[in-house]
C-alpha cells in the first residue's frame, strides 16, 4: 500500500533522513522505533506531505505522491495524528471532530461522527466541552477520532502514547488494534517500543536518520540487540 523509497529529508542544510526505505502492507500495523531525535517525526511528516524530501519517492497504491500537500494526501487516504495531538483547545469536542471531515462533501459525516462517538463514548459524553479541558488521554482519543473522520486508508500515528499514564497507554494501544481490525492500515511511531511491537506486525528501527534494523515484530521483540537498545531488560 505504502512504499517509501530512498527518501532523504533536510531542514535547510541539516540532512536528517538518509536514504530511508520502508513498506506498509495493506491491513497491517507497522511501527517505526527509535530514540529521541532519530528522525521518526521527520519520516512521518515526509510521508504525509508536510515536508518535501530532497531525494526519493513516496508511493501510495502504486501512485507517486511525493511532494503532494497534506490536504491532497488526506483526500487520497493518508491521515496524520501529529505528535502532541494538536487538537483545537478553544473549540468543542464536536467542532474538533467536524474539522476532521472539513474536506468531505458527502452526506455521511453525521453518521461517521456518531460512529466514532460510539467507539469513544467519553467524546460523546463531552461533545460540548472545549477540547482543551480534556485530559491527555482523552485529547489523544479526540485526535485519533478526528483523523478517522477523514476516512483514511492509512493512519499515521506519531507517538500516540507520549506523556500518558500507563493505564491510558494500554487503552490507546487497544484502540489502535481495534481501528486496524476494523480495516484501517496503521503506521506508528513510538518510543514505547515493547507495547508498540506487541500490537504491530512489522517494525523498523531508526537511528540518526537511517534504518538500522527491520523485521517481524515478534522477531524484533526477541532480538537481543534490539532488546538491549530499545526495549530495556524486562
Ligand atoms: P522526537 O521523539 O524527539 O520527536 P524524532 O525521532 O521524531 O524525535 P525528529 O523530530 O524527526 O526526531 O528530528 C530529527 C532531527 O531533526 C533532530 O536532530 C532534530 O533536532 C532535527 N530537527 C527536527 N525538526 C527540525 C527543524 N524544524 N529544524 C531543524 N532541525 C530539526
Amino acid at each position: 500500500m505504502l512504499k517509501v523509497q530512498g527518501i532523504s529529508t533536510s531542514y535547510g542544510k541539516i540532512n536528517v533522513l538518509k536514504n530511508i526505505s520502508l513498506e506498509v502492507e495493506e491491513g497491517s500495523i507497522v511501527t517505526i522505533l527509535g530514540a529521541n531525535g532519530a528522525g521518526k517525526s521527520t519520516t512521518m511528516k515526509t510521508i504525509c506531505g508536510l515536508l518535501k524530501p530532497q531525494e526519493g519517492k513516496v508511493e501510495f497504491f502504486g501512485e507517486d505522491v511525493t511532494g503532494r500537500r497534506p490536504d491532497q494526501l488526506v483526500r487520497t487516504g493518508i491521515a496524520l495524528v501529529p505528535e502532541g495531538r494538536q487538537i483545537l483547545s478553544g473549540m468543542t469536542v464536536l467542532e474538533n471532530l467536524e474539522m476532521g471531515a472539513y474536506h468531505r462533501k458527502d452526506n455521511e459525516i453525521k453518521h461517521d461522527i456518531e460512529k466514532v462517538m460510539e467507539r469513544f463514548p467519553i467524546l460523546k459524553e463531552r461533545h460540548q466541552q472545549l477540547g482543551g479541558t480534556l485530559s491527555g488521554g482523552q485529547q489523544q482519543m479526540l485526535a485519533i477520532a478526528r483523523a478517522l473522520l477523514s476516512r483514511p486508508k492509512l493512519l499515521l500515528l506519531d507517538e500516540p502514547s507520549m506523556g500518558l499514564a500507563p493505564l491510558v497507554v494500554a487503552d490507546i494501544f487497544k484502540i489502535i488494534k481495534e481501528i486496524n481490525e476494523a480495516g484501517t492500515t496503521v503506521l506508528l511511531v513510538e518510543q514505547n517500543a515493547r507495547q508498540a511491537l506487541r500490537v504491530s506486525d512489522y517494525g523498523y528501527v531508526l537511528e540518526t536518520g537511517k534504518i538500522i534494523a527491520e523485521g517481524k515484530s515478534n522477531d524484533l521483540l526477541t532480538d537481543p540487540r534490539i532488546m538491549e537498545a530499545y526495549l530495556g531488560r524486562k
